[in-house]
């Protein structure tokens, strides 16, 4: 019994199709001219070998084939490398439509960049004065331009980009901060977006962490206490997704400084998503980067696609000789941006300094956006949707909350009209499932065995695209 078993088995695996076979066969054609030879190869090959792990393990049974043959396990290999093309294609950076109503979502590429900001990445792709002066025709300055719009709308007298803001944050503790002690109130130790826990990054900058106070209150004389002959400096983080509420005490940033100074230290603050423009009509207490400059602080760090809606990216700004001295670590040389992103940054920032962001950079305007200016898209969008559709599940207007994200204001929602689904035939995941699965992917939201799709954060452009998308899920 057991031989026989055994021999059916490899007579079973003479059976396999090669990696030519399987390339050679009219049903990868269309993948070949897709992915190129040498991606499709290596693919072929591993959809041949799983299936021959499961014929070396289950015998004569493959994807629940009583019997094989030639035939169907050369069907079978292809139906595999086009499921694996597939699996690989998802992973490809692509559009896709947020109907979340989260305005800054980082697992979406938080800040949508600006019709502005997408023209100068464009130009600046070819080849750009990067660190070319055009008036002098010799060597010029990276990032001259952004510094310069950075400085002038935060009063700082000197800017420096980097990566992002976790990258601004380990830069400056390891230029100022290394081999001594960074003295930091318990209530802002926080971990922030999963894996950038200010403790850590403090450690690894080779800064001694001196926590004080306590985890909601901490006076400015802890600070007072805990500075020492090997104090470096003072942090002061924005706690960010996390809020302590209720009896709760920490000292302002203009005392902090006040503090710092007289005793000679600095005091840096990680400002998170930070904000340009005063946000408070919206809810938001963001610190307003300008506020922090002119209390005191000696360097701010703050994330380029949070609030600010440009691109990735940790924007420093502060005193000059502080500034110059993080420019010359070999740090910053590691952590520095590309054109792109300082393209896309100059533009953002033009926005600011022209005074209309609030209207060109999106993720402002989606913040901006009331219930009333939503309502009347998503009665329209219903209308559409219905016309393409006919009658079936129920579709109706609800009212809603939108969230920020980012981290920026937790607490904070903006009030929303949201169109909600109720799917007849299938269920809401579903639905959603093949929303995600579209040829422009769609994210929503399922609640209540409802599909929830909130237009905050549509682009208007994309709404003919989106009700095409919705109509043949449903259908
Ligand atoms: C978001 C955030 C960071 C990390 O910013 P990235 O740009 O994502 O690196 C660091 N500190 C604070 C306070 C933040 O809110």
């Amino acid at each position: 019994m057991e031989n026989s078993q055994a021999a059916g088995k490899a007579a079973n695996l003479r059976l396999l199709p090669s990696t030519e076979d399987v390339l050679n066969a009219p049903a990868t054609r269309e993948m070949l001219q897709r992915v190129g030879l040498t991606r499709l190869t290596s693919l072929a090959r591993s959809a041949v070998e799983s299936i021959r792990q499961e014929l070396s393990e289950n015998g004569a049974r493959v994807a629940g084939q009583d019997a094989v043959s030639k035939e169907s396990l050369l069907t079978d290999a292809c139906r595999r490398l086009g499921e694996l093309c597939e699996s690989r294609s998802a992973t490809r950076l692509r559009k896709v439509i947020n109907a979340t109503g989260v305005v800054i979502h980082t697992n979406l590429g938080r800040a949508p960049l600006s019709d502005a900001a997408i023209r100068a990445i464009r130009d600046a792709s070819a080849y750009c004065n990067l660190e070319y002066d055009l008036v002098t025709g010799k060597r010029g300055k990276r990032g001259s331009y952004v510094e310069n719009l950075l400085t002038e709308m935060t009063g700082a007298e000197a800017a420096l980009v980097v990566n992002n803001c976790a990258a601004s944050a380990f830069l400056v503790l390891s230029v100022f901060g290394a081999g001594g002690e960074v003295i930091v109130s318990r209530g802002e130790l926080v971990e922030i977006g999963g894996d950038f826990r200010i403790p850590d990054v403090l450690v690894q900058s080779g800064a001694v962490l001196k926590e004080v106070g306590t985890t909601n209150r901490t006076k400015l004389s802890d600070y007072e206490r805990a500075i020492g002959a090997n104090t470096k400096l003072v942090l002061r983080v924005h706690p960010s997704n996390y809020r302590i509420v209720g009896f709760t005490e920490t000292p302002s940033l203009a005392s902090l400084a006040e503090l710092a100074h007289r005793r000679e230290i600095l005091l840096y603050e990680d400002a998170g998503s930070g904000a340009i423009l005063d946000l408070a009509e919206f809810g938001l207490d963001e610190p307003l980067i300008s506020r922090s400059i002119a209390d005191g602080a000696d360097i701010v760090t703050f994330s380029g696609d949070k609030l600010l809606g440009g691109a990735q990216a940790g924007l420093i700004v502060g005193r000059r000789p502080l500034i110059e001295q993080i420019r010359k670590h070999p740090l910053y040389r590691a952590l520095r941006v590309d054109k792109l992103i300082l393209a896309a940054l100059g533009a953002t920032l033009e926005s600011y300094s022209r005074g209309d962001a609030r209207v060109t950079v999106p993720a402002l305007r989606m913040i901006g956006l009331t219930r009333s200016e939503i309502e009347p898209r998503a009665r329209n969008f219903v209308g559409r949707l219905k016309s393409v559709i006919g009658v079936g599940p129920d579709i109706e207007i609800i009212a809603g909350e939108s969230v920020i994200g980012g981290g920026a204001g937790p607490g904070v929602r903006r009030e929303t009209a949201i169109v909600s689904i109720k799917p007849t035939v299938l269920s809401a995941a579903d639905i959603e499932q093949k929303l995600r699965s579209s040829k422009t992917p769609v994210i929503a939201r399922i609640e209540n065995e409802r599909v929830l799709i909130d237009l905050r954060t549509v682009h208007e452009a994309d709404e003919a695209e989106l009700i095409e998308i919705v109509a043949s899920a449903l259908d």
